[in-house]
C-alpha cells in the first residue's frame, strides 16, 4: 500500500493516458458496433480490404471475435430485429455519456442538463448519473483529477507555466472568483431550459474534444461526402480555436482558469464531493510549515493551513510533494484532524 502511495502520481498519471487512449479508440469501436446490426461489416469483412478503414475494421472485428464481445451479440448482428442497445454492452460513447461493462455512465453536468432538460428523471438517466454520483460522493471530485482529458492539458499548461517562470520571466496569475462556475452552472441549466437545448455542454471542454473526434471518425469510417466533411471540418476549427485560446489564456493570464473558475462540470463534481470519504487530512504535529504542498496544489488551495473544503480534487498532487508525510489520504469527512487526535 505504502508503494502505492508513493507513487500515486505515477499511477494517476497512467490511469488518464490510458482513459485517454481508450476514449480515442472508443469511437471507431463505437462505430464498428452501430455498423453491425445493418450487416454492412460483415459485408466489408467479405471483401478484400485495400484502404485504411478496411485495416481498422478488420482489427476491430479481431477484438470482437477474441471474446470481448459475445457471441450472442456478434451472430445476431445481421438480424434485422437485433437490438442496438444489446450489442453496444462492452464498451461506447465517451466522458459525456458512456456504458462499460454493462454499466452506464453519464457525466454529472449531462445528467443536469438532461434531467432539466426532459423535466423528469427518466430511468436510464438516472442509472447513468447515480453511478457516477456514488463515486464522486465517495471519492469526490476525481472525475477532474483522474479522468476528464482537458485535465490532462491544463495540466500541461501548469507544467510549461512552471518551465517559463523558472527561467526568469514572471507570468500573470490573475485570479477570478470561485463561485462563478457555479452562477454559470445555475444560469447555463435555467437558459437551458428556457431554449430547450444543453448550453453547457457545448462548452465542456472534455465533451467538447472527443464529440469532435465522434464526428471525425465516423466521417471517415463512413467515407463522408465534400459536404459532410466541410461541415466536420468546419466545427472542429471552432472547437479547436476555442481549447487553443483557453489553453494559451491558462498558460499566460490565469493558472487552472477553467477547473477554478468556469467549469460547470467541476462545480457539480465539487457540489457532491463534499460528502467525500476519501480526502487529504493533515497531521498537524507532523507538519513544519514549509508550503509546499500549497504551491502544489493545481486547485490554488492551502493544505498547509486545512483549507481544502468542495474545491479539492483528490489529485493528491499535497500529499505526494510533502517532505515530513504530514498529508496522508485517510477515511474520513472532515478535512481537519480533530483536536484530541492531533494531542
Ligand atoms: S488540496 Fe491536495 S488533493 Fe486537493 S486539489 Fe490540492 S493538491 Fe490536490
Ligand atoms: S508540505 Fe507537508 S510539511 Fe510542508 S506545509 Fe504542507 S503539510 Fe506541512
Amino acid at each position: 500500500m505504502n508503494y502505492l502511495l508513493k507513487h500515486i502520481q505515477k499511477i494517476r498519471l497512467s490511469v488518464r493516458l490510458f482513459i485517454l487512449a481508450a476514449l480515442c479508440i472508443m469511437p471507431f469501436f463505437t462505430w464498428y458496433l452501430s455498423h453491425l446490426p445493418m450487416g454492412d461489416v460483415k459485408a466489408i469483412i467479405d471483401e478484400d480490404y485495400a484502404n485504411v478503414q478496411h485495416y481498422i475494421i478488420h482489427m476491430m472485428d479481431g477484438v470482437a471475435h477474441s471474446g470481448f464481445l459475445s457471441d450472442d451479440a456478434l451472430e445476431g448482428t445481421s438480424q434485422e430485429n437485433q437490438n442496438i442497445s444489446d450489442t453496444i454492452a462492452v464498451a461506447s460513447g465517451d466522458v459525456w455519456s458512456a456504458r462499460l461493462f454493462g454499466i452506464e455512465w453519464l457525466d454529472m453536468l449531462a445528467w443536469a442538463e438532461l434531467t432539466v432538460l426532459s423535466k423528469s428523471m427518466v430511468l436510464p438517466l438516472l442509472a447513468g448519473g447515480l453511478s457516477v454520483l456514488l463515486l464522486t460522493i465517495c471519492c469526490g471530485r476525481i472525475f477532474c483529477s483522474w479522468i476528464c482529458p482537458a485535465g490532462l492539458l491544463f495540466d500541461l499548461c501548469d507544467k510549461i507555466r512552471v518551465k517559463i517562470e523558472a527561467s526568469g520571466r514572471r507570468l500573470r496569475d490573475i485570479k477570478f472568483k470561485r463561485w462563478h462556475k457555479y452562477v454559470l452552472l445555475t444560469v447555463g441549466l435555467f437558459i437551458g431550459l428556457i431554449v430547450g437545448l444543453p448550453l453547457l455542454g457545448y462548452f465542456y471542454p472534455p465533451a467538447l474534444f472527443l464529440r469532435e473526434l465522434h464526428a471525425v471518425v465516423y466521417a471517415f469510417m463512413d467515407n463522408a461526402t465534400e459536404e459532410a466533411w466541410f461541415g466536420v471540418t468546419l466545427a472542429l476549427s471552432g472547437v479547436s480555436l476555442f481549447l487553443f485560446a483557453l489553453l494559451m489564456f491558462e498558460t499566460f493570464v490565469s493558472k487552472r482558469f477553467w477547473c477554478r473558475y468556469m467549469c460547470a462540470g467541476g462545480a457539480l463534481y465539487s457540489l457532491f464531493g463534499r460528502f467525500r470519504l476519501f480526502r487529504i487530512q493533515r497531521v498537524k504535529a507532523q507538519c513544519t510549515d514549509c508550503g509546499d504542498c500549497n504551491k502544489a496544489c493545481p486547485m490554488g488551495l492551502h493544505p498547509m493551513t486545512d483549507a481544502l473544503g468542495i474545491e479539492c480534487d483528490n489529485c493528491f498532487a499535497c500529499h505526494s510533494v510533502c517532505p515530513e508525510e504530514a498529508l496522508p489520504i485517510k477515511i474520513t469527512q472532515h478535512d481537519v484532524q480533530c483536536e484530541s487526535c492531533a494531542a
